[in-house]
């Protein structure tokens, strides 16, 4: 007897779902990434139990055709990328085809839409089991709107992970306040057990950055923060945002964003190249807080490194080290001198 098989679709699924979906969190990220892959400018989250009991996410993009919806929860299925070539400069974020397939694995979906030239719009729901989709037609403006209850209902190994309702809620919300730094066009509305939370109006000004900046971050930060803008012509990489003055150092690396090409990414040669910026103001043990991005050619930067896309790899990693050392460099060491002493010396 054959001791080789295929695994179901659904099994499969639940497999790499392991990779993506941790969490709550994990699903918000996922969705949100859809949500401005499809050029939304309203984006609302509404959740109930930290999300554990319901995701709710509401967009006004471009929406997803009927003859599409039941494809789009399917596995490996995309329509980001086509060929190889097109991951070497991809400018999505999301283009693994994979995330509505593990998140309706583990969790009941619903995936309701509209694009502008439909009349109607139709839902399409999938509950873990057999991945097959019925099309029934809904009551939608032009956009998306993905349900998500009942987090790994059919896990229970994965459901014992999920820790208490606010410590879900914590990690989705600052799940949403990255996004929301990564895109200050973009509103974004967070709602938990019907009590709004987080409502961030779309900004265009750089004093309403600020403020946006302010109400994630608190208003300390920004009073004591520097703006900058450098771009290196000859390499075409850009560096801006706002990086806190030695004063404002903290016990922990808690206020630490940064983004390549819009995308929030940790990395070991960016952490060492801003690390090192700091190095003479700031005392031993402290850490700098900072919201930086860095714009590059997307072919210069490999994002294909881990499903969670928190990783990148960057073609040409001493010149984007260089780079940031030496544009942060030249910012600390611009500061007045009473800016530039640590708290207590
Ligand atoms: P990926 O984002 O890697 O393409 P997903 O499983 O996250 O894979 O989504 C599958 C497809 O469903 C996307 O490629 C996109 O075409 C469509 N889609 C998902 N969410 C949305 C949304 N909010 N608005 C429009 N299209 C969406
Ligand atoms: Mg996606």
């Amino acid at each position: 007897m054959s001791r080789i098989h295929l695994l179901s679709p659904q099994l499969a699924n639940q497999i790499a779902a392991g990779e993506v979906v941790e969490r709550p969190a994990s699903v918000v990220k996922e969705l949100l990434e859809n949500s401005l892959d499809a050029g939304a400018t309203k984006i609302d989250v509404d959740v109930e139990q930290g999300g554990i009991k319901l995701i709710r996410l509401r967009d006004d993009g471009g929406g997803i055709e009927k003859s599409d919806l039941a494809l789009a929860l399917s596995r490996h299925a995309t329509s980001k990328i086509v060929q190889l070539e097109d991951l070497e400069a991809v400018a999505s974020l999301g283009f693994r085809g994979e995330a509505l397939a593990s998140i309706s694995s583990v969790a009941r979906l619903t995936l309701t839409s509209r694009t502008e030239d439909q009349d109607a719009a139709w839902q399409v729901r999938a509950e873990g089991r057999d991945m097959e989709a019925v099309l029934e037609p809904a009551a939608h403006p032009r956009g998306t709107t993905v349900e998500v209850r009942d987090l790994f209902f059919n896990t229970p190994a994965r459901r014992k992970f999920m820790k208490k309702e606010q410590t879900e809620f914590r990690h989705l919300e600052e799940v949403i306040k990255r996004m929301a730094l990564s895109r200050f066009d973009v509103s974004f509305n967070l709602q938990h057990n019907g009590r709004r939370v987080q409502q961030l109006r779309p900004v265009d000004s750089e004093q309403a950055r600020e403020r946006r900046l302010a109400s994630l971050l608190g208003g300390n930060f920004i009073e004591q923060a520097v703006h900058l803008d450098v771009s290196a012509e000859a390499s075409g990489l850009r560096l801006w945002g706002w990086i806190g003055l030695p004063t404002y150092s903290r016990s922990q690396a808690d206020q630490q964003y940064f983004f390549v090409n819009g995308r929030i990414i940790r990395d070991k040669v960016v952490t060492h190249a801003v690390r090192q910026a700091y190095s003479d103001v700031l005392f031993h043990g402290r850490h700098p807080a900072f919201v930086l991005y860095l714009e590059l050619d997307p072919a210069l930067v490999d994002v294909n490194v881990h499903p969670t896309k928190h990783e990148v790899r960057f073609r040409e990693s001493r010149l984007v080290h260089d780079f940031i050392f030496r544009t942060l460099h030249r910012v600390i060491g611009d500061l007045r001198p009473k800016d530039a002493v640590p708290a207590g010396a």
